[in-house]
């Protein structure tokens, strides 16, 4: 059998932040060990890092979109560019017209109402991208988006492009996936190519509202999913109000997760849950192995 014929890409995620998505990836990650790749793809808020380790071994530009740039000694400072520029990117400093690299959007009409071709379009940089060694030995893909840089859809497509090459390379039977919170371009971009979606909820009012939205992201892909209902304790009415969707939905419940401060005393330690000996240790072993089983089953 091809190394791409078994390969597994589960993707961790939920409808907004806060409700634990991380640190259920960070231990997924961490009781997968060394058979499993892992994608970072929470670029605009990356923290996983802190739970896994890495060690940064790597690194790579990663360059999105253009940027206009003014050749000075070509420049007539006839004003054109300044005139046909909406998004008010071009300034008239001290005899010279600049281009703000936050304000430009690079649609290019600077460059093609140069008289004198004084204007060149570059590529943008907007971040990094970086291969890792994590603490349990495993290779790990991450990326940081520069201040003010777009595109993070597009960052996600490069983060996932290179944890599935070292996958493939290293014959590792999964990916697992820290996605996005919300349900834009980075959701969908971490989407493409997933066998699984746990999805991370907690029971509140917004809670079981994003869960609705994010699943209905997914289920666009046919991709199977699964549940956890973080902190369930907390409100056992909004608890239940979710496993009926999960219900209705034919979405597997994988756990309920008690409030517990172990959790948060273990974040604060640099560690995930499977790294303690909290009761909850046994019941994240226990879905991971649900998923791998499920994922198994459906093939
Ligand atoms: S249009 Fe060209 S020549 Fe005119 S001010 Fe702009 S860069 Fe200079
Ligand atoms: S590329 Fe577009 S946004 Fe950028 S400076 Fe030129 S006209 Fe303005």
């Amino acid at each position: 059998m091809k190394p791409t014929e078994i390969m597994n890409e589960i993707v961790v995620l939920s409808g907004k932040g806060g409700t634990g998505k991380t640190s259920i990836a960070a231990s997924l990650a961490v009781l997968a060990g060394n058979s499993a790749v892992i994608a970072d793809c929470d670029v605009g808020a990356a923290n996983i890092h802190l739970l896994l380790k890495p060690d940064f071994g790597k690194t790579f530009e990663f360059y999105s979109g253009e940027l206009a740039s003014i050749h000075q000694e070509l420049c007539t400072v006839c004003g054109k560019c300044a005139e046909v520029c909406r998004f008010k990117a071009i300034s008239f400093i001290d005899d010279h017209y600049l281009i703000s690299d936050l304000d430009c959007e690079g649609c290019g009409y600077c460059e093609r109402v140069c008289p004198t071709h004084a204007i060149a379009m570059y590529e943008r940089k907007s971040g990094h991208v970086y291969i890792s060694k994590t603490k349990v030995g495993s290779t790990m893909v991450h990326a940081r988006l520069d201040i003010s840089a777009e595109n993070s859809g597009k960052l996600v497509a490069a983060v996932k492009n290179e944890a599935k090459s070292i996958a493939i390379k290293e014959d590792k039977q999964f990916i697992i996936v820290d996605g996005s919170p919300g349900i834009g371009c980075p959701v969908v971009s971490s989407l493409s190519g997933a066998n699984y979606v746990i999805l991370v909820t907690e029971p509140t009012l917004s809670g079981l509202h994003d869960l609705k939205r994010v699943h209905a992201v997914i289920s666009r892909f046919r991709i199977q999913s699964g549940c956890i209902i973080n902190k369930f304790d907390l409100n056992l009415e909004k608890t239940v109000e979710i496993k009926h969707f999960l219900e209705e939905l034919q979405i597997h419940h994988l756990a309920d997760i008690s409030y517990d401060i172990a959790f948060t005393q273990a974040m604060t330690e640099g560690k995930t849950i499977v790294e303690t000996s909290s009761p909850l240790k046994q019941l994240i072993e226990e879905v991971w192995y649900n998923v791998k089983e499920q994922i198994i089953i459906k093939k």
